[in-house]
């Protein structure tokens, strides 16, 4: 179990504020995109807003952005024939990434930036432009090992001039949010926000507290508000009485407005907090920053003594076991050797450190990492650079104590147990994977009601279920799809096996290596990319089209469809394991 103490799920729509656009448009300078890009991103927005309008999508962007004169500067004149071409043909799937790949060769043309960041940034725009939030979070678990938990950050960005319409956008965010844990028991953990810009923002944080759908504080100070502010000294004094862990931003980039505002995230504010509520966990999200004021501290040879990196370290060691630091969007160390060793270096030293190892804390700032990397890479790097030991430590062992959750003879605090009787009290039942293990083995939880559900998204191959059974067929008796086993598969089967029954089995064990994407060359099945997409489309199809299934689960195409893909490409999975995914997707009328 691999804990993400900093993700977020909003979308675009869910936060579009005039403040969030001007957040935005500072936030986007200094990324590695062309500024024609940027300015049609932001009037995109802009347009939106003004309109008032809640249509805010992939392909509405396309079409609405052809319409600006920003456009055409970015695009030389063949590409934007092209993109006309294919703006009249109705949306879909390979409509929109045909008009992706444009843009981004037309982005990549211009010499300016790299291809990767291109393709990042469209990744993350593809999220943001996201219909609701259920579809970000589902994008997230693609990304998200069985049994991974996500903690889940919500944002409340307005101004004082906010009008109703506005300030109801956070209400329906932190609602949809929530219910991401009813989606996903014990695997996504929601935490209210309060933000003193909004005159019951303390009520609103303490109900969502108080009935147990969040489990932590977040705060974000660089919107443009003191920790001082009497608004926020209630929460806190709240979440030290209730056991509720705080995490808030705690570098001098991300949303702000000002360096003014930036400044309102620095550590010296704490200092009296922990003196005075000594029940109180806060995290600081950045862990201060890789860069503070335009100058390196995590990538320096040594921390500079002013930074606030080295502040937040000086109050682990006054507060042990209280105060906490992540990783997330720390990116800055993949530039160059020298910084990449120089981090390597400092990271290893404070994991190494009695005062500070047990509080150091793994996030990944989901979607906004988008930006620069996916959640997989990023993971996969800091696994590598700390090994094993440590990285279970700080995303496993250190989270587990900064969130409450339960431990190998401790049980969970406060926030868990509401949590946990909440999720039960609103039939929480999970659409993809399975609830979290902690829940599951939790006293309170009722093995026999998630039971049912359990069986059914299993990746074990059961005559009884009908989806395996449709999966045999397009297999072994396919119409109107493609033969994707090998003729030798086929044989040795019909060879081997009399009955239907154990042909099912074969077929249900027989290794993805032998469909027809794969061919063998002299060593190792060599997989045809293009075809095993095809595949993938093919399943799709088939349950969609070919037969009576309803459709259960997350209704993005795209989930479905990378799901689909990041298994199909592996030569060493088998039938089962596609079973597996489809059976998150896909259910037959109980007749
Ligand atoms: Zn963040």
């Amino acid at each position: 179990m691999k804990i993400n103490v900093h993700a977020h799920v909003f979308n675009f729509r869910s936060i579009l504020t005039k403040e969030t656009i001007l957040l935005l448009k500072h936030r986007l300078t200094g990324l590695n995109i062309p500024a024609p890009f940027r300015d049609v991103i932001l009037s995109y927005l802009r347009t939106r807003r003004r309109r008032k309008t809640s249509d805010l999508s992939l392909d509405d962007f396309y079409r609405t952005i052809r319409g600006l004169g920003a456009f055409n500067i970015l695009v030389p004149r063949p590409v934007r024939n092209l993109f006309d071409h294919h703006l009249e043909i109705s949306s879909s799937i390979e409509g929109e990434q045909m008009l992706m790949s444009l843009l981004e060769s037309a982005l990549v043309d211009r010499g300016s930036v790299s291809s990767s960041s291109v393709i990042n940034i469209f990744d993350w725009l593809r999220i943001g432009l996201m219909k609701n939030i259920n579809d970000v979070t589902d994008d997230l678990m693609t990304h998200m090992d069985d049994d991974d938990v996500a903690v889940l950050l919500p944002m409340d960005i307005i101004d004082r001039k906010a009008g109703k319409k506005e300030r109801s956008l956070f209400l329906k965010q932190l609602e949809d949010t929530e219910k991401q844990a009813l989606r996903y028991p014990g695997r996504m953990l929601p935490f209210a926000m309060v933000n003193p810009v909004r005159n019951n923002s303390f009520e609103i944080f303490k109900k969502s507290i108080d009935s147990g759908a969040c489990v932590g504080l977040k705060l974000y100070p660089s919107l443009g508000y003191s920790i001082e502010h009497s608004t926020v000294q209630k929460a806190l004094k709240y979440c030290n009485d209730q056991s509720v862990p705080v995490l808030l931003h705690g570098n001098d980039k991300g949303f702000r407005k000002s360096k003014k505002d930036a400044a309102f995230c620095n550590p010296k504010y704490w200092v009296p907090v922990l003196d005075e509520l000594k029940n109180l966990k806060v995290c600081f999200g950045h862990f201060g920053g890789e860069t503070q004021d335009g100058k390196e501290t995590w990538t320096k040879a040594i921390i500079p003594d002013d930074s606030w990196a080295m502040a937040i370290l000086r109050l682990m060691e006054n507060y042990p076991g209280r105060v906490f630091g992540d990783l997330s969007f720390h990116t800055d160390h993949w530039e160059d050797d020298t910084k990449g060793e120089n981090y390597l270096s400092n990271i290893q030293t404070v994991l190494k450190d009695d005062r500070y190892k047990t509080q150091v804390l793994w996030g990944t700032d989901f979607h906004l990492l988008r930006m620069a990397s996916t959640d997989r890479d990023f993971t996969q790097k800091f696994n590598e650079m700390l090994g094993a030991t440590n990285f279970n430590r700080i995303a496993n062992e250190n989270p587990v104590h900064f969130l409450g959750l339960p431990a190998t003879g401790k049980k969970e605090e406060k926030n868990i147990s509401r949590h946990v009787e909440w999720l039960i009290e609103n039939k929480a039942s999970t659409v993809y994977g399975t609830p979290a293990s902690w829940l599951m083995e939790h006293e309170r939880v009722d093995r026999e009601a998630f039971n049912s559900w359990i069986l059914s998204a299993s990746g074990s191959w059961s005559i009884n279920n009908l989806v395996h059974r449709s999966l045999f067929q397009f297999f072994w008796t396919p119409q109107d799809v493609p033969e994707y086993l090998h003729a030798g598969a086929r044989r040795s089967i019909n060879n081997q096996f009399a009955t239907v029954e154990e042909k099912f089995e074969a077929i249900g064990m027989l290794s993805l290596a032998e469909l027809t994407y794969f061919s063998h060359g002299p060593s190792s099945p060599v997989l045809d990319n293009q075809k095993m997409r095809g595949f993938c489309k093919d399943i799709m199809f088939w349950f969609r089209r070919k037969t009576n299934a309803e459709h259960i689960g997350p209704q993005d195409d795209n989930i479905l469809y990378s799901k689909l893909q990041q298994t199909a490409g592996q030569s060493d999975k088998r039938i089962s394991d596609i079973a597996g995914i489809v059976s998150g997707f896909f259910r037959f009328p109980v007749i």
